[in-house]
């Protein structure tokens, strides 16, 4: 039988089974895909109520990196397409599982996306060419010696691979094969990139092997991200009061170390021009995401070069230092790193601060 939590729903209250936690607030630092399922989830499992969730948007629009945005009379910027699977995507369908789709009355946004994928299937039939003639990419050219190395990567731990590139734990040969061409055209990987985050995305991404020539396992959303996830959700989340505080930007933290690990004390954040500080309180939970893939990025026009933008611009708190002892681990040493996936974020609460506090179908762990 169905969850009833999973079903989209359009009333405020009760409409979760759950203690409410009327005396809890919740603080989002960042507005892109991660802190809008975090809001969602302590909604959902937390029994938080909406209003009592601010979400902090440096910019002026939600949804971070998912962006899309424009007009017939301007231009249009997107700067990706995002790519899903029904395997590895779990826990963004189990969100969107309870989101209602803006479009098609009655269903959900996964009910949606399903369909659509259902109709419009990924089947490319050129997913290599060379010297403008495609060639048969069906199979990968890998050596038994680079089928080793796959497998030794795969079962080596994060720790041991270290700050390692991925061309430390691969011959030049392995550069030059099928797979490598299709793997790293499909995940935007680059040699020089982390070991730990190729190792990552092999045991996501494993099951694409036997139809990664003709990328049958994507799935796409019906319209652009901002469209199909940022807006549902976005909408989903003000229906319940959630607080969007714009053109906000976090400029710091006070962070008290006590034995249970480290708690938020203050946030301070800059609005319109003035300074605001908010004192959090011992209930209170904050959530940041502490870096982006996209920050410091600006756009050019076919008239003008993009802007310069430097680190010091960076709004993101992974760059001003907040948290680099978080559970995301910094690797300084291997210089630029891949993005991380959303909903990967620091948590931190006044008595706890652990990474495991959010458990996605356990709800929110107290204590
Ligand atoms: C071109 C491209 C292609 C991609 N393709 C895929 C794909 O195929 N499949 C896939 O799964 N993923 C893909 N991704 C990655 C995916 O889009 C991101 O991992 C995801 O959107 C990140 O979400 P996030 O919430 O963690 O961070 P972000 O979306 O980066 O959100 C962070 C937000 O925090 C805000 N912020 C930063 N600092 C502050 C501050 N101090 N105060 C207030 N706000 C602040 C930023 O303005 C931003 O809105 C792609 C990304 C790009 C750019």
């Amino acid at each position: 039988m169905a969850n009833a939590r999973q079903r989209p729903t359009s009333g405020t209250e009760h409409e979760f089974d759950h203690p409410v936690r009327g005396g809890t607030k919740a603080y989002l630092v960042g507005g892109g895909i991660a802190s809008l399922a975090s809001a969602a989830y302590l909604i959902r499992d937390g029994g938080i109520p909406g209003k009592n969730i601010s979400i902090f948007e440096e910019t002026n629009v939600m949804g971070g990196s998912l962006d899309g945005q424009g007009s017939p009379e301007h231009n249009y910027v997107i700067r990706g397409g995002r790519m899903f699977t029904e395997e590895a995507y779990t826990c963004m369908f189990d969100l969107l599982s309870f989101i209602p789709s803006l479009t098609a009355p009655g269903k959900s946004v996964k009910d949606e996306i399903y369909e659509f994928n259902a109709r419009i299937k990924s089947d490319s039939h050129a997913r290599l060419v060379k010297n403008g003639q495609k060639i048969d990419a069906s199979a990968m050219g890998l050596t038994n010696k680079d089928r080793l190395d796959l497998v030794a990567i795969i079962a080596t731990s994060e720790d041991s691979l270290d700050a390692k590139r991925i061309e430390d734990v691969f011959d030049p040969s392995f550069f030059k094969t099928n797979f490598w061409y299709m793997w790293c055209t499909t995940f935007a990987f680059q040699p020089w990139h982390s070991a730990v985050e190729l190792k990552r995305y092999l045991l996501r991404f494993i099951q694409e092997f036997p139809r990664i020539h003709t990328l049958a396992g994507v799935r796409r959303t019906p319209y652009n991200q901002y469209d199909s996830i940022v807006l549902p959700v976005s909408t989903w989340l003000k229906d319940r009061g959630v607080q969007f505080v714009m053109g906000a930007k976090v400029t710091g933290m006070d962070i008290k170390y006590g034995q249970n690990g480290k708690g938020v004390e203050r946030i301070d954040y800059r609005c319109d021009g003035t300074q605001h500080e908010i004192a959090v309180g011992s209930d209170d939970l904050v959530f940041v995401t502490n870096g982006s893939m996209t920050a410091a990025s600006s756009l050019g026009s076919m008239t003008s070069p993009p802007r310069l933008v430097t680190k010091d611009e960076d709004g993101s708190l992974g760059a001003l230092g907040v948290a680099r002892e978080g559970p995301l681990r910094f690797r300084p040493a291997v210089g630029l790193q891949r993005e991380h996936q959303p909903v990967e974020m620091a948590v931190f609460h006044r008595h706890f601060a652990r990474p495991d506090v959010l458990r996605p179908h356990g709800g929110i762990h107290w204590q």
